[in-house]
């Protein structure tokens, strides 16, 4: 098998899943004669932050999505932030709010995430939404964890019975994983940073997940031959030779791909696997709290969810 072959292209993905949801936007703006909106804060100036939310805006606005884009300084107090996030959850012309993380350490995201109007919650944080998957009911679920499920979904006939680990137990990305795997029938183990003989319990999976946010962790030690590997992990690398490279970092994901190719089946890589894939679950989960809010029928594109 050549290398190339084993690579689950994220991008092609994405742009699969944004042509299959385009006609939902064309009849949502033919029905109630506008767009459905999505609008996203964002505090203070780190740089990854404001990468991730300028690609949330433009591929919004690529897809018929109206975006609005809301800048505030590091320091707001975290009362004026929930006052707007109140006014957005009362504006009846927006259908989805996303406050991107992190936040500054004075302000709690856990009140702020449950100050989102679930209905609106295009992120799927919310507790009610996030108990929702737990129950296997379809809702709006956490982005990352959708669109890793979707490419699953779509490179394998079945996931039935299929033991999947999951590195990385956060409520983001390793906890809903979980949930989505199970409700697909998968065996379910999670793991995390106090797990003993991590090698050795990730060495059983058919299908392995790793959301742990530290470069190349994960070796070929790590993996079962054949195994499908999903690699959540963004992590900025210093790049030593930037001066020769122009590139100050490099993208590496949780997995150290060449160890990791010649066992594997198939593999996300870094970038171009699952990056892409979050964002066109966004607009995935925009259309869909759009469709819900005006109790219309969105019929599920993306199986069982
Ligand atoms: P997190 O820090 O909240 O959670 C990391 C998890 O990894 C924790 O549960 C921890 O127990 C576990 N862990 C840490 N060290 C470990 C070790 N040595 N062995 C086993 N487990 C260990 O991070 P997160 O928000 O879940 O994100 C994880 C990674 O995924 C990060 O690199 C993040 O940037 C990336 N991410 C990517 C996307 C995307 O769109 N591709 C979205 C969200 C997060």
């Amino acid at each position: 098998m050549i290398k190339n072959s084993k690579i689950i292209d994220g991008k092609l993905h994405a742009q699969n899943l944004l042509k299959k949801l385009k006609p939902f936007g064309v009849k949502y703006f033919e029905k109630f004669g506008r767009k459905p909106s999505l609008a996203v804060i964002l505090l203070g100036d780190n740089p990854a932050s404001q990468i991730y939310v300028k690609n949330k805006i433009r591929i919004s606005r690529d897809n018929n999505i109206k975006s609005t884009e809301i800048l505030f300084p590091n320091d707001i107090s975290e009362n004026k932030l929930l006052d707007k996030i109140i006014e957005l959850n009362k504006n009846n012309s927006i259908d989805g709010i996303l406050v991107q993380l992190p936040l500054p350490k004075h302000i709690s995201e856990k009140i702020i995430i449950n100050t989102i109007d679930p209905e609106k919650d295009v992120d799927g944080f919310h507790p009610k939404n996030f108990g929702n998957l737990l129950m296997g009911n379809s809702n709006l679920v956490p982005c990352t964890p959708l669109g890793c499920i979707y490419m699953l979904k779509n490179e394998l006939t079945n996931l039935n019975g299929k033991h999947a680990v999951i590195i990385g137990r956060s409520n983001i990305v390793g906890k809903p994983m979980a949930s989505l795997l199970l409700s697909s029938n998968c065996t379910v183990t999670v793991t995390h940073s106090k797990t003993k003989n991590l090698d050795d319990i990730c060495k059983r999976a058919d299908i392995l997940v790793a959301a742990i946010g530290r470069p190349a962790m994960i070796n070929e030690n790590y993996i079962k031959e054949n195994a499908i590997v999903i690699d959540v992990g963004i992590n900025r690398v210093e790049n030593n030779n930037h001066k020769l490279s122009q590139k100050k970092y490099t993208l590496v994901g949780d997995v150290d791909y060449d160890r990791v190719i010649d066992k594997v089946s198939k593999i996300t890589p870094v970038p171009g696997g699952v990056g892409p894939m979050t964002i066109a679950c966004l607009m995935h989960n925009t259309l869909k709290a759009a469709f819900l809010r005006k109790k219309e029928n969105f019929i599920s594109i993306i199986e069982g969810v």
